[in-house]
């Protein structure tokens, strides 16, 4: 668990922008500030990252997980940076005694804050056409509880779809209890989507123009449902990642999930308007966006 990250890391500047590169971790780029919310763009470790010489003109694909503290971000977030760096082989979801390591990393240069924090290693995966892309995988966390106003989440959430590549959305439904109604995985997920966004005529008109508004914004909309992953990843303190903690059917649906979203051959560049963007053209995105929602 990560509850003691703050504690740990009382000196805020731990991480200045010439730290940023020096070994592989979560670095923050959007901060919310909850007293004043007001939002900062960490420009300067934004441009370390996706201004390196071998990336900076590649095309970018950004895999952003979004929501609430302590829903389990970051622990699928560090298998995906598992699949990243062992992709090439069948067990890339590690060994059965390896402590997870990456977002929760606590030997930490991060305290965990609301915001937006990326992995500082861009993944450069060689497409099935033949073409290069740049991999970016993006921790959102917007806070629902009393600190932050509905608003502030929202732009959280905001800035990481602008800047993701949210021509797909995936939901994922963690703890899915109902597995004889709607089995794991996506077909499941599917099939409890549909019904979920089905628009009726006796609903409330503002409940049936999201659904219909989720629909229109993206091209590709799925939804996956994973199974509890086990009692002593919920609840025991010193759980540390180790897969013989967690449950096997947990394990089987992670190794389908991950593969799905991360696979080269699923990977979708994002665009802008109709035109791909470079990791390049993204810092400049960046900076565009968060001053629409600077006060
Ligand atoms: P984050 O704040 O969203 O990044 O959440 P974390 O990844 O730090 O996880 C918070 C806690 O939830 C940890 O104790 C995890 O072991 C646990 N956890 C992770 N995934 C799941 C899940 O799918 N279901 C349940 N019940 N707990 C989970
Ligand atoms: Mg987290």
């Amino acid at each position: 668990s990560t509850t003691s990250l703050g504690e740990d890391y009382e000196d805020e500047n731990l991480v200045n922008s010439d730290e940023v590169m020096k070994k592989p971790c979560p670095v923050q780029i959007v901060l919310a500030h909850e007293d004043d919310h007001n939002f900062e763009l960490d420009e300067a470790a934004l441009e370390q990252i996706l201004l390196q010489e071998h990336i900076r003109d590649l095309n970018i694909v950004v895999v952003s997980v979004a929501g609430a503290f302590r829903k389990g971000k970051s622990f699928l977030l560090d298998f995906m940076l598992r699949y990243m760096y062992n992709k090439d082989h069948q067990s890339w979801i590690g060994g059965n005694n390896e402590p997870l390591t990456g977002f929760t990393w606590r030997g930490g240069c991060e305290r965990e804050t609301t915001g937006i924090q990326v992995w500082n290693e861009v993944f450069v995966i060689d497409r099935p056409d033949g073409t290069k892309v740049a991999v970016l995988l993006m921790d959102t966390q917007g806070a629902f509880d009393s600190q932050s106003t509905i608003k502030d989440c929202a732009t959280v959430f905001a800035l990481s779809t602008m800047t993701s590549s949210v021509q797909t959305l995936m939901f994922l439904i963690r703890d899915w209890s109902y597995p004889y109604e709607h089995s794991y995985g996506l077909e499941g997920g599917k099939q409890f989507l549909e019904k979920r966004l089905q628009v009726k005529q006796n609903q409330h008109e503002e409940l049936q123009n999201v659904r219909k508004h989720i629909h229109n914004c993206f091209s590709n909309l799925g939804c996956f449902l994973l199974p509890h992953p086990g009692l002593k990843v919920a609840t025991n303190p010193s759980f540390d990642g180790r897969l013989k903690d967690i449950d096997e059917d947990f394990k089987r649906e992670l190794r389908n999930l991950v593969p799905l979203l991360l696979a080269p051959e699923n990977l979708v560049e994002k665009e802008i308007s109709g035109s791909k963007v470079t990791c390049r053209d993204l810092v400049e995105y960046f900076k565009a966006y968060i001053k629409i929602y600077q006060g």
